[in-house]
């Protein structure tokens, strides 16, 4: 159903992360009744692991019926570095199947019109032809380095086709590449690239020491402003309804490489020291396009925020709130 203007209540899970903040953010600040902005009569719930663990279906159910949602956005999870999902496969297995089911069926059973949960193109198979796209989920198994959250994570999207065949539920599923923004994860070991390197990149101007990236800085990548994901979300909640997941990403034609990304953040920081790279660590692989055809053609005119200004947002963020970010 397409979403009235009264007495909606939208909660979104994880909404103190990343994504959840950034959609916080859209919500509050474009204005009222516009394309993006909050609409009369809705209310928007951003809910933390600390308003319910959503591993535990009794503390999902209570969450539920406090807020009594009429809509989902669903981004809660455990998520990591490459790192940490290579060493915790089962409780990243474990945990976001348990969450994922304990959100759908309570949805489900509290008559929920609509979920939108979130799925990620680190998911798709590891031998798949590119780009991808959303017909390519299945196709073949997920790397084995994150195999875990892979499983858990496609799961949503056969649980979505069965929950719509069997009992007729509006539930569907985004697949955002590669975000970045304020409230990241911005710790040195187990965080995206992004937030890693402006992370390092800040010690090495604070502490006079050399800003060294890890890699030969040539694999590409696909990048979304946290802000732009934030609005695609509420273009998703509001304007599409299917059960088939949307890639919410920049163009192919978008693709950064990790050197650009890093003179990017080398400027943005302001950093004069020795900056290098360090061609001994691994680069992962050298690139993995994911087609945003089916959204461009779904949304018509959508203005992405040009990457050397998000980035140099999220720098300034950063470094205005390093006391409190997540290091
Ligand atoms: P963050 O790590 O920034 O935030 C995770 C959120 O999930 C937090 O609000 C956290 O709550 C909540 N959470 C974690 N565990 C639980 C739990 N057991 N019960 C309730 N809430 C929980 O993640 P992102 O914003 O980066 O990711 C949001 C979604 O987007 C995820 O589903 C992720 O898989 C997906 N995604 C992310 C990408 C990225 O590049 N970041 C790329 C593609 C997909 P608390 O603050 O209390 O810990």
């Amino acid at each position: 159903p397409k979403m009235s203007s009264s007495n909606d209540v939208i909660l979104v899970t994880g909404g103190t992360g990343l994504v959840g903040q950034a959609i916080q953010h859209v919500i509050e600040t474009e204005p009222a009744g516009s394309r993006f902005g909050k609409r009369p009569g809705e209310t928007w719930i951003f809910a933390s692991s600390k308003d319910a663990d959503l591993r535990d279906p009794e503390q999902t159910k209570k969450l539920f019926a406090k807020y009594k949602p009429t809509h989902v956005i669903h981004l809660g999870a455990l998520v990591g570095g490459l790192f940490k999902n290579m060493k915790y496969k089962l409780t990243f297995l474990r945990e976001n199947t348990l969450i994922n089911d304990n959100v759908l069926h309570t949805s489900y059973e509290t008559k929920v019109a609509k979920v939108i949960s979130c799925l990620s193109t680190c998911v798709f198979p590891d031998k798949v032809t590119y780009p991808l796209d959303e017909t390519k989920i299945h196709l073949g198994l997920p790397h084995e380095s994150n195999f875990g959250y892979a499983h858990a994570k496609r799961m949503v999207d056969v649980a979505n086709h069965a929950y719509k065949e069997e009992f007729g539920c509006n539930f569907t599923s985004a697949i955002p590449t590669n975000v970045f923004g304020p409230h990241d994860n911005f710790d040195l070991e187990d965080s995206h690239v992004i937030p890693g390197l402006i992370h390092k990149c800040y010690l090495a101007k604070k502490n006079g020491t050399p800003f060294v990236v890890s890699g030969t800085g040539k694999p590409l990548r696909q990048f979304i402003y946290s802000q732009d994901l934030a609005k695609l979300f509420i273009w998703q909640l509001r304007e599409y309804d299917d059960v088939e997941p949307v890639i919410l990403s920049v163009g192919e034609n978008e693709e950064v490489s990790i050197q650009a990304v890093a003179d990017a953040i080398v400027k943005a920081v302001g950093f004069e020291g020795q900056y290098s790279f360090d061609t001994t660590r691994a680069d992962g692989q050298f690139r993995k396009p994911a087609s945003n055809a089916k959204l461009l053609s779904l949304i018509g005119d959508f203005q992405f925020t040009p990457f050397e200004t998000a980035l140099h947002d999220t720098v300034q963020w950063f470094v205005a709130n390093y006391e409190n970010a997540r290091t």
